[in-house]
């Protein structure tokens, strides 16, 4: 037995993978699990020795690449020196301090103070605890209810896969909660009326908004949570004039505004976080991912001036804030944290992310946009997609059965590319590392490009006309 095979064999046997068909991995029918073995830069390599461009940045979240012995070296530094000790009952470490400090400097609105989780999810779940806490220490117990909105994604766990808005996270699993309400998505292509504006789609999502509001009753709801541009609900920009109609309904009524920045933050889009490229001023602020570029689980809900003020006023009616995880504040999160922030500065990831970014998105649309299979290509910064459509003029989807956004990612993957189907619809992903080349960026499309014609090509010879 070969050393793949068996190690096959033992993955099989006992680990129980996130989004997987059980039974199909089981019986054998999505063959072999793949084994990462090593990556460097852009590029992860499997045990077969075969290597691909990970055109994904792992889950959008290896922002740096990988290999970055210098975080690897900052991981070493921090276990050797102190492994852990924990944050609670005002405990810190150096490396947790200076984060936290800048953190608050740099992240968008007015911020006050950092908690620390260990997933994006996590953190989500904090931002619903701090808005009902907030609301309790203000003698507001009815304000309670959150609205995130349809394919937005925030998490897994009980209440943020509950803001999640997509149904196949919730089915069979109970959720969403009550008091987690959805709004609708701001996806011009497959939203808008005919002739509709941006604008003027972006006005009606406000009033949608507005209407959910007063029938829910303002004293009822407490926060929006959105991420600045979509992520696992299909990679789709704001419409012109979203974000400011949205906030204009939210200041009327009170509520609070969490902005997920889990994907966006530290560079993704080409600013440094999503708020800062659309004018969002938010109460909350989740970061993950990009946060350690992934070398380290860790996580942040930061908290704006106004929020933390409430906090420390009550502390004396209600004593402590009871919330908190073993591992808030792990030293060596944050000392990975700052490690990669460092290169994030050093290397003008943002920047870099903006230029290359620009190359990306304007590639993309040359090579792709006028495809008959193409319904739409759209993104911003280093954060990508393509979807594709059974008939552009009458905005026909595929039949879900046929798989066609599945079967595009896999034949890229059989040329060494990985990009991901997402989730909702026939969409092929894309969110590089930010340190990728112009050059590995052509790569990338002149392999997107083999793949798209393969299936097209597929598709014809099944008999359907373009
Ligand atoms: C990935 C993601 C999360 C959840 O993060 P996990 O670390 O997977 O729990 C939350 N919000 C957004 C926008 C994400 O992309």
């Amino acid at each position: 037995m070969t050393f793949s095979s068996s190690i096959a064999e033992l993955d099989r046997a006992s680990v129980l993978h996130p989004f997987t068909n059980l039974k199909d991995f089981a019986n054998g029918t999505l063959g072999d699990p793949t084994i990462i073995e090593t990556a460097q830069g852009v590029k992860i390599k499997d045990s077969t020795g075969r290597e691909y461009i990970d055109g994904f940045g792992g889950l959008y979240c290896v922002n740096v690449g990988y290999g970055r012995t210098e975080v690897a070296d900052a991981i070493t530094r921090q276990a050797n020196k102190l492994a852990y000790y924990h944050s609670y009952a005002a405990h810190t470490t150096e490396e947790l301090a200076r984060l936290s400090s800048r953190l608050v400097k740099m992240a968008p609105g007015n911020m006050s103070k950092v908690f620390y989780g260990l997933s994006g999810s996590d953190a989500n779940e904090t931002q619903a605890k701090l808005v009902w806490y907030y609301n309790n220490l203000l003698g507001r117990p009815r304000k309670k209810k959150i609205i995130s909105r349809e394919r937005g994604y925030h998490g897994c766990t009980v209440v943020s896969g509950s803001m999640t808005g997509m149904s196949f996270y919730h089915d069979h699993m109970d959720l969403p909660l009550p008091g987690i309400l959805h709004t609708g998505v701001p996806h011009h292509y497959w939203g808008a009326v005919p002739d509709e504006t941006e604008e003027a789609f972006s006005l009606r999502r406000a009033q949608e908004l507005e209407t959910l509001i007063l029938a829910e009753d303002p004293d009822t709801v407490a926060a929006f949570i959105a991420e600045p541009v979509l992520g696992t609900g299909g990679i789709t920009p704001p419409p012109k004039g979203y974000w400011p109609a949205i906030q204009a309904v939210l200041r009327k009524y009170d509520i609070l505004l969490i902005a997920d920045e889990v994907i966006c933050g530290f560079g993704r889009i080409g600013t440094p976080f999503g708020c800062d490229m659309y004018g969002i001023v938010p109460d909350l602020v989740t970061v993950a991912k990009g946060l350690t570029s992934a070398y380290f689980p860790l996580s942040a809900s930061i908290v704006s001036e106004k929020i933390y003020a409430v906090m420390e006023d009550g502390a004396e009616r209600v004593g402590a804030f009871s919330h908190g995880y073993t591992y808030s504040g792990h030293p060596i999160g944050a000392a990975t944290a700052n490690a990669v922030l460092d290169i994030v500065e050093r290397e003008n990831l943002v920047e870099k992310a903006a230029s290359t970014g620009a190359y990306l998105q304007a590639r993309m649309h040359e090579r792709f946009a006028h495809l008959p299979i193409v319904g739409e290509v759209r993104g911003v910064g280093m954060l990508a997609a393509i979807e594709f459509v059974a008939d552009r003029d009458k905005k026909l989807r595929f039949d879900p059965a046929m798989k066609v956004g599945a079967r595009i990612s896999k034949a890229a993957r059989d040329r060494q590319l990985i990009a991901r189907a997402m989730p909702h619809g026939d969409i092929l992903g894309f969110a590089p590392p930010l340190i990728m080349t112009e050059s590995e960026v052509d790569e990338m499309m002149e392999i997107t490009a083999a793949a798209i014609k393969q299936v097209t090509d597929e598709l014809v010879r099944d008999g359907l006309r373009f």
